[in-house]
């Protein structure tokens, strides 16, 4: 009797993997135009992003594989979610380090930072303490040059030599790569082998510098779910940025949302895996809808 049962058991499990292979191919359809840059710094508005997912995969697989990995990282597929991001570092004194404090001090909370490859060299321990509290390292090149002026070779060797400082210090490669000042074009998608993060909600926290004006930004946006799948733009060059996180990360978690990384807004808010040589930005990091359900 107990030799049928394990029998059909593994019957089960086999017609299962199968039927999961061959459910799991997802179509995106991609379209962009080139950027246009605002400011001097950060203020670009993104490039033009369409992504477009079959409606009857998405129905059929994501789902089942989105609630079970959500299951075990403790995310709610339908309540609020929103993805905090910080560039420019790694910083000490306050800034990226206090970050890190209140990620580690708000449990279940985690950010994405998009950091210098020079500056992760001199900052190893807090980089590596980032990814012990469950925060996502992302590359935002090795010195900040403009991605779209370099030369092909040149802008190949940026990304390996920030792959290899990744690999160094973090033991994997790249996941989630930021360009500076949010620029890039077929090269950049080509040569940068990792998916573009670009951004929704850009709080130009580095031009006011002041932590009251950051919270009552972050606040606004955030009223009847108004972040909920947004990837939200922030520096860490200020400290007046890490101060208002004190704040808006416990208020967040309070109004109902769940504060994650880029890569589990994509996967859980989505059902997507980022992909390299594609680009998400404020067409693919939308509001869900879900009402009333992050309270
Ligand atoms: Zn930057």
């Amino acid at each position: 009797m107990r030799k049928n049962w394990m029998v059909v058991v593994a019957l089960v499990c086999v017609i299962s993997l199968i039927g999961g292979c061959i459910a799991h191919k997802v179509n995106l359809e991609e379209s962009e135009k080139e950027i246009t840059t605002k400011g001097p710094k950060e203020t670009a508005t993104e490039s033009d992003v369409d992504v477009t997912t079959d409606p009857i995969v998405e129905e059929t697989t994501t789902e089942e594989t989105t609630t079970k990995g959500a299951k075990e990282k403790n995310i709610d597929p339908n309540k609020w979610m929103v993805a905090l991001t910080f560039d420019d570092g790694p910083y000490t004194d306050g800034r990226t380090d206090k970050i890190v404090d209140v990620c580690e001090a708000n449990p279940g909370t985690a950010v994405t930072f998009f950091h210098l490859g020079d500056r992760m060299k001199t900052h190893v321990e807090l980089v590596q303490r980032e990814e012990a509290v469950g925060c996502e390292v992302g590359a935002h090149s090795m010195s900040h040059k403009r991605l779209t002026e370099l030369s092909l070779a040149d802008l190949q060797k940026d990304f390996e030599n920030q792959q290899a400082v990744f690999q160094e210090i973090l033991g994997h490669d790249i996941t989630v790569y930021r360009p500076p000042y949010g620029r890039f074009d077929d090269n950049v998608k080509t040569y940068v082998k990792a998916p573009l993060i670009i951004w929704t909600v850009d709080t130009l926290d580095w031009k006011y510098d002041n932590t009251q004006k950051l919270i009552d930004t972050i606040q606004k946006e955030a009223e009847n779910g108004g972040l909920d799948g947004k990837v939200v733009l922030m520096h860490e060059t200020k400290q007046s940025t890490a101060d208002a996180m004190e704040t808006i990360i416990p208020w967040l978690v309070e109004q109902g949302y769940q504060v994650v990384t880029v890569s589990d807004l994509a996967e859980y808010g989505f059902g997507e895996k980022l992909e390299a040589g594609k680009s998400y930005g404020y067409k693919f990091f939308v509001n869900r809808d879900l009402g009333s359900s992050g309270d």
